[in-house]
């Protein structure tokens, strides 16, 4: 698809000697660490960095950072490695900073509903952290992914359709430019019209225009009530259609998730529960006792309109949180399916009234596929993923999920659409930038990376074709 094939930099033994000597043995050029800084979770080629540094502060990032400028070594940020279109593979090699041992919460201010942390925390550490304060980070990627890569891919999740993804959660960043110096994008105020907004520039830049090392969020108080429902359906126009009519008639819910059939066998498969192997909607009300009802009640109706077949509730935290996990490890599941296989996943997202259209015709060319493709979806958002089983070492195989792959992508572009809803570029996609956006905006998408990242050297071969 894309050409990543790029020269390696050099490396100068001297540059691992001067980190070595600032860090430690914070700093590693071990093989299998090396190996693992490589590659994410998904389908692509690794290509491991020369060395990882393993940063504890804002200021070491810095000196990382203003060394690697002083050598031309490119530099990799590496959150938990959860990406899943090659974003963190070193392309040319070099430095890749690894952030998990940022792991402060560095404030929760109950007030204002916001808090500051560094780029390492995981979004089940914040959450775990916020538990007593009766406050909540919603964003959930289904990895344990940090707060930094979510930042810096603009991750969404399930919960996306009620409370935004991290374009809409993040106020203001700490940020160490490709030269070294650290900035601030914002203070705390909810909103602000002090100039060009910079937070949301580097908020799913995917490491190619600095490193992220602090971030304000908001946060949101706990529901008073929340409750959970599964309910199956005769087929999956009809779930997308209970879709589409709850999101039109202003329906607040919190997750609404399309699992198609294949998927729920997976699922039961991996996670042992015993969910009828149709195609279901996963749904999550939250609000006060008497509105969560409501909602529930219109959405019970809806459903049956199109033929679903009875809702079955979840209400104790302890249930939801197994349907939930479930959910969350569709991906997993759909793996076990045809074990020894690699999944590319897509994730396209379109206006929800092309849902019906976009899932339709997507679900025919799997049927008529020689491989095996899960589907699930953050239908509430228009948002779905089809998980395409093949084997890297056919070529067939290999050439036949590009073949669907970019047959969706250039659906959902037809539709209004885009070729990625929160996965992001990374390298898996840099092919499909320019159909999306046109020549002109990718011009000005290099020029920005050129302004701030003269010397090409942050996470170099991703996000921007040809910069
Ligand atoms: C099972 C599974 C389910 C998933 N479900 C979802 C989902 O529902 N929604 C969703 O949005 N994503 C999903 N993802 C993808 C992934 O979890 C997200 O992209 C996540 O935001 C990546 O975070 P990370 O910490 O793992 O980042 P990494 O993979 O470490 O890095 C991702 C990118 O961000 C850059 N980066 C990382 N940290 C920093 C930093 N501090 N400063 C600057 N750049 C940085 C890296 O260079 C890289 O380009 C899923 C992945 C898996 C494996």
């Amino acid at each position: 698809m894309s050409d990543h094939h790029y020269e390696r930099a050099v490396v100068p033994a001297s540059l691992i000697e001067t980190l070595r000597e600032k860090f430690g043995d914070r700093v590693s050029t071990v093989q299998a660490v090396l190996d693992q800084h490589g590659k994410d979770e998904g389908w692509h080629d690794a290509s491991p960095p020369d060395a990882v540094v393993f940063a504890t502060s804002t200021e070491e990032v810095a000196e990382t950072v203003k060394l690697c400028a002083a050598h031309d070594v490119p530099i990799v940020p590496f959150g938990t490695g959860s990406s899943l279109e090659g974003h963190v593979a070193a392309l040319r090699g070099g430095i890749c900073i690894d952030v998990s041992r940022m792991d402060q919460i560095l404030e929760v201010n109950n007030d204002d509903l916001d808090c500051r942390v560094q780029a390492g925390v995981t979004r089940e550490q914040l959450n775990e952290h916020l538990r007593d304060t009766g406050l909540f980070f919603p964003i959930d990627p289904g990895a344990n992914a940090s707060i930094g890569g979510m930042t810096a891919t603009r991750a969404s999740g399930t919960n996306a359709v009620r409370y935004g993804t991290m374009r809409d959660n993040v106020l203001s960043l700490t940020v160490v430019t490709p030269e070294g110096k650290v900035i601030k994008t914002a203070h705390r105020a909810r909103k602000s019209s002090a100039g060009y907004d910079l937070t949301r520039l580097f908020v799913g830049s995917e490491g190619t225009l600095g490193v992220i090392t602090e971030i304000g969020l908001k946060l949101y108080g706990i529901p008073e009530a929340m409750s959970a429902a599964v309910c199956a359906f005769p087929s999956v126009e009809a779930a997308v259609n209970t879709t589409i009519m709850t999101i039109q008639a202003g329906i607040p819910v919190a997750r609404i998730e399309l699992l198609d059939a294949l998927q729920i066998r997976a699922v039961n498969n991996y996670s042992k529960t015993g969910y009828d192997e149709k195609p279901t909607l996963f749904f999550e009300f939250h609000g006060t006792e008497a509105g969560v009802k409501e909602q529930a009640e219109f959405v019970q109706s809806v459903a049956e309109e199109f033929g679903g077949e009875g809702f079955q509730w979840a209400t104790r935290a302890e249930d939801r949180n197994k349907l939930w996990a479930a959910r969350h490890k569709a991906y997993y599941a759909s793996l076990q399916l045809e074990p020894g296989k690699r999944g590319m996943s897509t994730d396209v997202c379109v206006p929800i009234s092309r849902l019906a259209e976009a899932i339709m015709e997507t679900r025919e060319d799997c049927d008529a596929s020689i491989l095996t493709c899960t589907m699930v979806g953050h239908v509430g958002d228009g948002n779905f993923h089809t998980l395409i089983l093949l084997d890297p070492e056919k070529p067939e195989e290999v050439a036949e999920a590009h073949r669907l792959h970019e047959r969706m992508v250039m659906r959902s572009l037809r539709l209004g659409g885009t070729c990625t809803g929160e996965h992001g570029i990374g390298y898996g996609k840099l092919a499909f930038m320019e159909a999306e956006h046109g020549a002109d905006t990718i011009a000005i998408m290099q020029a920005i990376k050129h302004a701030i990242d003269p010397k090409g050297l942050m996470n170099p071969g991703k996000l921007v074709p040809g910069a």
